[in-house]
């Protein structure tokens, strides 16, 4: 059923209560990958929330919640100009702009659920003071949305961690769609906090893959950020890990286990993506494959069967299980999002593709990359924002991370623009961006009338 439009039933309310934390020392939490950190079983403290009572982890679905979505863009567009296209064949024609919209774009399962579920906590607890342990997702527009409900958010300071300090007993944590490490969740289990768990099902499945290493004395090799707070929360799970960002450290990785090396300088480059005390001459000897799950499913593949054949290699076929695990824990969504952006490049008639999602975002900036790597001129942008209407001008980012200014970006003439979004990017970012082509195309465009179109259709919670 299409949502409603109703009145805000959470109301921003001032920050009332005062925090009596003078006593309580401060608590840090390091958000960088936890080397130094006490190692504690992930998989029996996830368990043991279910029992505290404090613990929500599946959305309600309450409509109120989803209305408010709506009016705030921050779900699936209903009516706008992206809901249309769906029911156009993925198209539009403005004037003498033709839009192509990628087979698979925009907002995933996971992340419009982590949306809705912070929606749901705040309509649940109006006199409860709410605060998220990171951005819910890499999208700014929604993490200003939650921060105007009351929500806070917290930023992580690279030196000194998180300090968690004024949260108390009573109020309530959101832990966001990539997770929180498991020390975090130890500590808010400790305080006597609410628990909203928002993370993202398939990311569990990620982390239950790494306490099977763990449990079965495997080196978790991550393909992932070190930085990344999926990552962080990842390796949190692992009771030892060595994250690799590409393929050249994957291929580091695999030349030290078959040939050994200068171990000192394989660990001044890892230091900052290795567990604490990791030593590559033993730590190396049994390996598993993990993921941070926006990775480019290739890469991750690719890397897997780099450790397939040097443990085949150095132990023999016979020996490979003993030293090799994976399990498939690659996420639909990205994938889908990577194969339509394939797609969608390969049509003649494209003269330019446009990417919208957040800088910050993993899974938008390869989304980017694919389209540099055919040598298409795409263009990504985060919001309209960037997008000087008058001077037919934008500021863009590039895949390698630049951030550019282009003047005329738009040619005279007839157009065709492709369009894709990152998967943690609301539909009425797309829409707002598609408003600012058209207006530069025609200054007198007007905007596209709302139309009512059928709803998204969300997988169950058993995706
Ligand atoms: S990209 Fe995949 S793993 Fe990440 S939140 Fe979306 S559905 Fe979950």
């Amino acid at each position: 059923m299409p949502v409603q439009q109703a009145r805000c039933p959470v109301q921003a309310r001032a920050f009332a209560r005062s925090f009596s934390n003078k006593s309580r020392r401060s608590v840090h939490v390091r958000a960088s990958v936890a080397a130094e950190t006490e190692k504690v079983d992930g998989r029996a403290v996830r368990r043991s929330l279910n029992a505290t009572g404090r613990y929500v982890r599946q959305p309600t679905k309450d409509e109120k919640s989803q209305a408010l979505m709506e009016e705030h863009g921050v779900g699936y567009s209903l009516s706008g100009l992206v809901a249309q296209m769906r029911e156009n064949d993925m198209q539009w024609q403005q004037g003498e702009v033709t839009v192509k919209l990628a087979k698979a774009y925009g907002y995933c399962w996971g992340v419009e659920r982590a949306v809705r579920m912070a929606y749901e906590a705040r309509n649940a607890n109006p006199d409860k003071k709410l605060y998220i342990t990171n951005e819910i997702i890499h999208n700014p527009e929604v993490n200003q949305r939650l921060r105007e409900l009351d929500i806070e958010i917290f930023e992580d300071d690279a030196e000194e961690g998180k300090d968690y300090a004024r949260i108390s007993e009573g109020d309530v944590v959101i832990f966001p769609a990539f997770g929180a490490t498991v020390q975090e969740m130890q500590l808010f289990k400790d305080r006597g906090v609410k628990m909203v768990d928002t993370t993202c099902p398939w990311v569990a499945k990620v982390w239950n893959s790494v306490d099977q290493h763990s449990r079965k004395s495997y080196t978790s090799v991550i393909h992932g950020k070190y930085s990344h707070e999926e990552t962080i929360a990842t390796a949190s799970f692992a009771d030892t890990y060595i994250i690799v960002r590409d393929l050249a450290e994957a291929q580091m990785v695999v030349d030290y286990i078959l040939q050994g090396g200068d171990r000192e300088a394989f660990l001044k480059h890892f230091e900052k993506a290795v567990s604490s005390g990791f030593d590559p001459d033993r730590d190396l000897e049994r390996v598993g494959l993990a993921n941070q799950t926006t990775m480019l499913k290739g890469d991750t593949q690719e890397i897997g069967k780099m450790l397939e054949r040097t443990m085949m290699a150095k132990y023999g076929p016979a020996e490979l299980n003993n030293h090799f695990m994976l399990m498939d824990t690659i996420c639909d969504a990205t994938q889908e999002r990577q194969d339509a952006m394939y797609e969608i490049i390969d049509d003649p008639s494209i003269n330019m593709m446009l990417v919208v999602g957040g800088f910050n975002s993993s899974n938008t900036s390869h989304l980017q990359e694919i389209a540099e790597h055919k040598g298409l001129p795409s263009f990504w942008v985060d919001s309209a924002a960037r997008i000087d209407v008058e001077n037919n001008k934008l500021l863009h980012k590039t895949g390698w991370g630049e951030l550019k200014e282009t003047t005329n970006w738009l040619p005279e003439g007839p157009l065709t623009i492709a369009v894709t979004s990152g998967a943690s990017t609301p539909d009425k970012a797309v829409e707002e961006v598609l408003d600012r082509v058209f207006r530069i195309k025609d200054p007198s465009f007007a905007g596209i009338a709302a139309k009512e179109c059928k709803p998204m259709v969300v997988p169950d919670e058993d995706h």
